[in-house]
This record gives C-alpha cells, sequence and structure tokens, in this order.
C-alpha cells in the first residue's frame, strides 16, 4: 500500500464482521494498515471478508475467529486470539447486532425475542468491553467503539421496543466505559448509525410500504450505506480521534436533526 494509512501498525477486532458495517470496516481498516480480527457467528461469512482482505492487501493481515458474541467464554477466546497472533489489541469494534423480526410493541413482544436481542446487543457489548480493557491495559491503551443506533437518541412510532432499549443501554454503558477508563488511555465511544441499506434492516422492512414509511424521514431522501459507517468508525479507531470519548457519534444523514425533510 502507498500513501499514509490511518490505522499503520494497529491491531483491531471487528465483530459482526460477516456483512454490513463490520464487513466493510474490516476492509477499511485492513486497506488503512490495521492487522485485522474478523469475528461473527456467520463462519463462512467471515472467510470471506478475510479473502477479500487477501486479495486487496496480502496474505497474513487478517483471520477470521467463529464467535457468538453473548458468549463469554467465546469472546474472550476471541481476544486471547487476536493476541496469541498479532501480539496486543488497539481496536475494539462491538459492531454485531441483531433487530428481530419479532421484536415489535411493549404488548406484543414476547420474552424470549427480548431476552435473545439483550443477550446479544447488551451483554455482547459488555463483554466486548470487558475483555478488551484487560487486553489495551497490556496494549498502552486503545480505542473502543460500540455500535448503537439513532433510536436510542429519538422515539420512533414504528416499534422494536427490545432492540430500542438494547441500543439506549449501549449507548449509556459507553458513556460510562469512557469515563471509568478516560485516564487509561482507553476510549471508548457510541457510533449511532442512521438506517441502512444493510440486510439487518431491509429483512426488517421486508415490504415496500414499510420502508416507505421511514424514507418521508429520511432528510437525504435515501438510506444510508454500510461504507458511510466504516468512515465513521475509522475516525474513532484512529488517533486522529484521540480526544473524542464518550461520545454518541451519528452518522445518520441529518435525520435525528429533522423536523420536516424535502419533498
Ligand atoms: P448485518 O445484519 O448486515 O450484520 C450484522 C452481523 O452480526 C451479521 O453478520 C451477523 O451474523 C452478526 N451477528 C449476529 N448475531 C451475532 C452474534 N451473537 N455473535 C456474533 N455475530 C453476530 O447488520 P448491520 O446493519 O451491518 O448492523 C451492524 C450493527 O449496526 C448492529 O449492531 C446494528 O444494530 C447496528 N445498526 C444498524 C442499522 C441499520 O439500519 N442497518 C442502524 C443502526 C444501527
Amino acid at each position: 500500500m502507498t500513501g499514509h494509512q490511518r490505522l499503520s501498525g494497529k491491531v483491531a477486532i471487528i465483530t459482526g464482521a460477516a456483512s454490513g458495517i463490520g464487513f466493510e470496516a474490516s476492509v477499511l481498516f485492513a486497506k488503512e494498515g490495521a492487522q485485522v480480527v474478523c469475528a461473527d457467528l456467520n463462519e463462512q461469512g467471515i472467510q470471506k471478508t478475510v479473502e477479500k482482505i487477501a486479495s486487496l492487501v496480502g496474505k497474513d493481515k487478517a483471520i477470521a475467529v467463529k464467535t457468538d458474541v453473548s458468549k463469554e467464554e467465546q469472546v474472550k477466546h476471541l481476544v486471547d486470539t487476536a493476541i496469541q497472533t498479532f501480539g496486543k489489541l488497539n481496536i475494539m469494534f462491538n459492531n454485531a447486532g441483531i433487530m428481530h423480526p419479532e421484536d415489535d410493541s411493549a404488548l406484543t413482544t414476547e420474552e424470549h425475542i427480548w431476552n435473545l436481542t439483550m443477550d446479544i446487543n447488551v451483554k455482547g457489548v459488555w463483554y466486548g468491553c470487558k475483555h478488551a480493557i484487560i487486553a489495551m491495559r497490556n496494549s498502552g491503551g486503545g480505542s473502543v467503539i460500540n455500535t448503537a443506533s439513532f433510536v436510542a437518541l429519538r422515539g420512533a412510532a414504528t416499534p422494536q421496543l427490545a432492540y430500542t432499549a438494547s441500543k439506549g443501554a449501549v449507548l449509556a454503558m459507553t458513556r460510562e466505559l469512557a469515563m471509568v477508563h478516560a485516564r487509561e488511555n482507553i476510549r471508548f465511544n457510541a457510533l449511532c448509525p442512521g438506517p441502512l441499506r444493510t440486510p439487518l434492516l431491509m429483512d426488517f422492512l421486508n415490504t415496500e410500504e414499510k420502508k416507505q414509511r421511514r424514507m418521508v424521514h429520511l432528510p437525504q431522501g435515501r438510506f444510508g450505506e454500510a461504507i458511510e459507517q466504516a468512515y465513521g468508525a475509522l475516525f474513532l479507531a484512529s488517533d486522529e480521534s484521540s480526544y473524542v470519548t464518550g461520545t454518541d457519534f451519528l452518522v445518520d444523514g441529518g435525520l435525528a436533526n429533522a423536523y420536516v425533510t424535502p419533498e
């Protein structure tokens, strides 16, 4: 690679790396010089991510580690594997998350859907943060990015109650961790994407009517792209954001500040 690389010499773990934001961030971080550990439940998916990285920047820049982020022993294994393979951990991107099709209103969401959502979206982020802190203390600090959502900041009348509550928890947890670990040179920021054209949302909005119900609220008249989130995460991962911690970092096309959108 030529030119300035914004993550040169850094080691990053990215969860949810088989698809959407995690896939794009894995490729982008590798292009920017990082060694990347790609984690996901979807083993075939992360193998493909690693192959893509190998085709762009050469072999030995990325590995795949099958991980269920809701299981602490698997997250510990993920972080241990990163250290064994690349020697340290500088960046932890806790990005894996679900929005279950049966996640709905307070009256209709079933308890097992609530629990599944919390296990992955909240506990998964906690475990990722916990084991990243342990590793980053030995690596001179680091940057942790937790994927939350704009729905943690704004009310929506199209319910997905467990998901919304889970992302609120991610925001609050990230803020507190940022304060507790600020003097250890470990930064924590929450990435808050707007609605994206990725499988997570497109599978949930499975009719044109449901898509249009959202589209009218989007100032730019389109859903976001995963790569646009990856660029936001790149800034938070790099030393360019060295004085940025504890933020709700919105990459939402203006949605959270919108009142009336253009026709
Ligand atoms: P995606 O569905 O394209 O990718 C999510 C990935 O997470 C998948 O590869 C999936 O296999 C993986 N995953 C799911 N459960 C897992 C588990 N238990 N352990 C490990 N991996 C698991 O979705 P995306 O749009 O790229 O979403 C990434 C993050 O962005 C999520 O946290 C999501 O909540 C958040 N987000 C998405 C949107 C959107 O509109 N797509 C908006 C705001 C926030």
